[in-house]
């Protein structure tokens, strides 16, 4: 099929019915839109040409083709009208019996060889395209919100949907200027699925009272690298819509413990704090509120550590090997072990999901653990737990070397595996899960979170680069520590750990 002038139809008028209609037209297609509420469709698109007409007036737009893509999109009156569409993609309400008469009425009226695809975020393709007589033509096509800024398209296929469907539907998304990814039908396919962690992690450590929430924000934005901390980013979401997908996947996996929505954010929810739409959510908004500030470490004026002495295995920390010893690089005892920074007398070592004053109890020496962070090199800020065994001096010798290269240092309560790493742990297990099954392909899971939520990296490659071991090793802390299945190692994480083959993925 010549993909580039494909006629196209779009289903609903909605947030993301318009945005992809707009998609569409850009790209230079002929679409028409229909909508149930027919004055709704007439008010959305005359929305999209005021919006888009502003732009070219503040001269960020061209008004010639501004012009041209306007004139692309035409209203449909009935779904009659849409009968020689080549493509029909549909973004009405999130409902399958509807969904499922729609594409009914849709395959009465359409040609055989038209394509179907569904925007649903939630629901199973295979299901819907249960209704049709011709199911191999019919696969999910999940844009993100907004449709025309964000890169990513899933496509998802059904047990049905066929090779070439699917193969003409990465060809459109590539020509509409997006990345695709192919998944299964399966709950929350890529994002919405291997995402959860991200909030979950955070909301419980807030829930443990670990930190403020701007404190726990900053941990993930300004160490782990996140464009936001989950909780800013909850609070721009919707708390409603998020935990409305966090409690669908839930049951969607039949309450498999890894993914228990958060009891504090169902107050939130039940309380009406919704974030930002309505103006209050983990934090408050409107001019007479100010942004509460992350807790740092006060500036340490104790003397510098003598020495910094490196021992076991820092290949996977390079960077932050060399800042700490700034660049004067020397191993003590290279090798297999895990990597451990002797600053004088106090370990100092990625946290592996066990508390230091455990480990402090283990070596008879003073532990402070960092956390993960994305980039320790040029990350502003460093997140700590220092053993309860140590003295105030101690701590501080450690503070203050971190401050002297430059990073706000935030010393949190001794909290197993921190925030990072237990949330790109976590990230990354349930990615293997999702590759295990056959959900997605390694690489696709990689490019779904970093196009689709602007992760700094994807949660496998970081997996991969932090070593599986240390994964493996985090999550069997945690899940000994709290004796809950959330924390289960998978399968496949087992069996990248042990590396049998030497090969990975
Ligand atoms: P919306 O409520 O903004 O818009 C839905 C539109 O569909 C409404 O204008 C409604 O009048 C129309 N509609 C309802 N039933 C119809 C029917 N039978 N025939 C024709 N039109 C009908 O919803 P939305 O947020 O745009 O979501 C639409 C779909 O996209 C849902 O399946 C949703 O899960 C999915 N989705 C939403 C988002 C998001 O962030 N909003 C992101 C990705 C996917």
């Amino acid at each position: 099929m010549n993909i580039t002038g494909i006629s196209v139809a779009v289903i609903g008028a909605g947030t993301m019915g318009i945005g992809i209609a707009q998609v569409a037209a850009a790209a230079g297609h002929p679409v028409k839109l229909f909508d149930i509420a027919l004055p709704a469709a007439a008010r959305a698109l005359e929305q999209l040409g005021q919006q888009l007409r502003k732009r070219v007036a503040a001269g960020k737009a061209d008004a010639h083709s501004t012009e041209a893509l306007l004139a692309n999109i035409q209203l449909a009156n009935s779904l009659h009208e849409l009968a020689d569409s080549e493509l029909v993609i549909e973004a009405v309400a999130e409902q399958l019996a509807i969904k499922q008469s729609l594409f009914r009425d849709l395959e009465a009226i359409c040609s055989p060889n038209a394509l179907l695809a569904s925007n649903t975020s939630s629901l199973s393709i295979t299901a819907i395209a249960s209704a049709l007589q011709h199911p191999q033509r019919m696969a999910g096509l999940h844009f993100f919100n907004p449709a025309p800024l964000m890169k990513l398209v899933e496509i998802v296929s059904g047990l049905e949907t066929s090779a070439e469907t699917l193969t003409t539907l990465q060809a459109l998304a590539e020509h509409w200027g997006k990345h695709s990814v192919h998944c299964r039908s399966t709950p929350g396919f890529i994002v919405n699925r291997v995402a959860r962690p991200f909030y979950g992690e955070t909301l419980r450590a807030l829930e443990e009272q670990v930190a403020d929430p701007a404190t726990l924000d900053a941990v993930l934005r300004d160490a782990g690298g996140f464009a936001m901390g989950p909780l800013q980013l909850t609070d721009l979401i919707g708390q409603d819509v998020n935990y409305a997908v966090t409690e669908s996947i839930y049951h969607a996996f039949y309450q498999d413990g890894r993914f228990t929505p958060s009891l504090l954010q169902q107050e939130l929810v039940a309380a009406g704090h919704l974030g930002r739409k309505s103006g209050r959510g983990f934090y408050r908004y409107g001019s007479e509120h100010t942004a509460p500030q992350p807790v740092f470490a006060a500036a340490e004026t104790a003397e510098l550590p003598q020495a910094v002495t490196l021992q076991g295995d820092w290949s996977a920390l390079a960077e932050f090997a060399q800042l700490l010893t700034r660049n004067a690089l020397t191993i003590k005892h290279p090798g297999q072990t895990s990597p451990v920074a002797l600053i004088d007398d106090v370990r100092f070592m990625l946290t592996n999901g066990r508390k230091a004053s455990q480990i402090a109890a283990e070596t008879g020496t003073p532990v402070v653990v960092f956390d993960l962070a994305v980039n320790y090199q040029h990350a502003p800020t460093i997140a700590i737990a220092s053993a309860v065994q140590n003295s105030a001096a101690q701590t501080a010798k450690v503070i203050r070397l971190l401050q002297a290269l430059g990073k706000q240092v935030i010393h949190l309560p001794d909290y197993p595996g921190l925030l990072v790493m237990r949330t790109v742990a976590m990230l990354s297990n349930e990615a293997l899960d999702v590759v295990s099954k056959g959900v997605a392909s390694a690489a696709d899971i990689d490019n779904a979170l970093r196009f689709g939520v602007n992760y700094p990296q994807g949660p496998l490659a970081w997996g991969k680069k932090l070593g599986w071991q240390h994964i493996l090793a985090t999550l069997e802390n945690l899940q000994s520590y709290y004796a809950e299945p959330r924390y289960r190692p998978m399968p496949l994480l087992r069996r990248y750990a042990a590396n049998y083959s030497g090969v990975e993925y």
